[in-house]
């Protein structure tokens, strides 16, 4: 028989799902008063990698792979237009830890990259070809920005472009990457077992916190356990169309990955951290599922890819639950902590805070030519329209007020429009400062890392 360590671990969560519904115990917090005697609030930031706003219900999805994500929504401001800024899980984090766009954080695919992921999981012979860079350790990330604060500043995370060796883990006092031993990176079951055993701990500290999470079950391959895929299935899906299984395969781990947020927010709850925790919730970018003809993400910049769930539930509901159209971004969330904090701006941000938006809307994809041979992507969001800047002249223009679907490119009826946001995107990420040259010594790689990318002749 063969042995799935992934069906095998989700069994164990079966087993503590019945007992976290049946005992929650609350951790003891310590007094966080600061002398002042204004109590700072706690951050939770929880990043749902590949996870698409309208397979979530409080984005309107009708089927149920959401309710504790639904549930804190209703207590939330959801904003309903968030675009990342781009569409794989490296450059949008590294805009979410820098408050910065790729054009200027730098940190993405690059054949000549000094990073390769093969250094940070095993797999095919194929991996090695893909490399990246990370973010400069000249950058000042928000986990930084916190910790001089006083904050304690934790990070788990599952997918395997978060792991230390892409620079994501700066700033962070403990940052747990293990257990990400493939593409598939690490189960929801074991992000939030972590998590737990932190914030117990941490409970001794008189700090308040700042706690990073990195959610990975929505990303391929998508292997729900039975109880997480059986919501999603009917005779007609089982039997019909295979793609209509795989969309069902897809919901049951946005499922599996809820009710492991859920087991968070209980515990929170229990524990009295929950009201004076603010918590974010957004996906790092969602997933084609066989709109446009495409499938995965990273690629392109379509709307099934980059326009993202974005939720804020304010700490002491300091503001009211709403739903709110503002187009915001992942750059955005760095600046509105600083904001409510009130901590300076690191020099060079580009975001501004959720309240004050006040930069163009842009996203961008750099794919590798193996990847895709349709070259590069940039856009801008203006009003109603969307332009596409493709680096082989395949140009769009959407209204996506009457076309949200993308199936009408206008370009060629509005060429004035077109051309005006062109010129507008193309000034904006021209007037971005361009990311540090980054060498081998600029890289904070760990020493098994570093001892296996010596091993494969990729540093001497
Ligand atoms: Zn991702």
């Amino acid at each position: 028989m063969k042995f799935n360590r992934r069906e095998a671990l989700r069994a164990g969560l079966l087993t503590s799902l019945s007992i976290a519904s049946s005992a929650v115990l609350p951790f003891a917090p310590g007094c966080r008063k600061r002398a002042s005697g204004v109590e700072r609030p706690n951050i939770l930031w929880i990043s749902l990698d590949t996870t698409r706003r309208d397979h979530l219900g409080c984005y309107g999805y009708e089927l149920p792979t959401s309710p504790n994500i639904d549930a804190l929504a209703a207590e939330s401001r959801v904003y309903t237009q968030a675009i990342s800024p781009s569409s794989w899980t490296l450059p949008a984090h590294a805009s979410m830890f820098t408050g910065k766009f790729l054009a200027s954080h730098g940190a993405q695919k690059d054949p000549e990259g000094p990073l390769v992921l093969t250094s940070v999981i095993s797999g095919h012979k194929e991996y090695e070809r893909y490399r990246a860079r990370g973010i400069s350790s000249e950058e000042v990330t928000l986990a930084d920005l916190l910790k001089q604060a006083g904050y304690d500043t934790a990070g788990v995370v599952a997918g395997p472009w978060l792991k230390k060796a892409f620079g994501l883990g700066a700033g962070f006092d403990f940052y747990d990457d293990a257990r990400i031993d493939s593409l598939d990176g690490r189960l929801a079951q074991s992000v939030t077992t972590s998590a737990l055993a932190w914030l117990q701990q941490q409970q001794q500290s008189q700090n308040p916190f700042f706690l990073f999470l990195n959610y990975f079950d929505p990303h391929t391959p998508w292997t729900p356990e039975p109880l997480f895929l059986r919501p999603f299935t009917t005779p007609e899906i089982t039997q019909g169309d295979p793609w209509l299984l795989e969309i069902a395969k897809y919901d049951g781990e946005i499922l599996y990955m809820d009710v492991s947020i859920g087991m968070l927010l209980k515990q929170l709850k229990a524990s009295g951290l929950y009201d004076n925790t603010m918590i974010i919730v957004t996906a790092d970018h969602g997933e084609l599922l066989g709109e446009h003809g495409l499938h995965g993400h990273g690629a392109y910049l379509t709307q099934e890819e980059i326009h993202i769930p974005f939720i804020v539930k304010e700490p002491r509901g300091e503001r009211e639950p709403a739903r709110l159209s503002t187009r915001v971004q992942l750059v955005d969330i760095l600046p509105t902590i600083c904001e409510r904090l009130n901590l300076s701006l690191p020099p060079g941000v580009q975001g501004t805070s959720l309240e004050n938006m006040a930069h163009p809307v842009i996203a961008e994809v750099y794919p590798y030519g193996f990847n895709s041979e349709d070259g590069d992507w940039q856009v801008i969001y203006d009003g109603d329209h969307k332009l596409a800047w493709n680096s082989k002249g395949s140009h769009k223009l959407f209204n996506l007020r009457t076309d949200p679907a993308e199936n009408y490119n206008i370009l060629e009826r509005e060429p004035e429009l077109a051309q005006s946001l062109m010129k507008k995107l193309k000034d904006y990420l021209g007037s971005l400062p361009k990311p540090p040259e980054i060498d081998q010594g600029d890289i904070q790689i760990d020493e098994e890392t570093l001892r296996t990318l010596k091993s494969m002749g990729y540093v001497q």
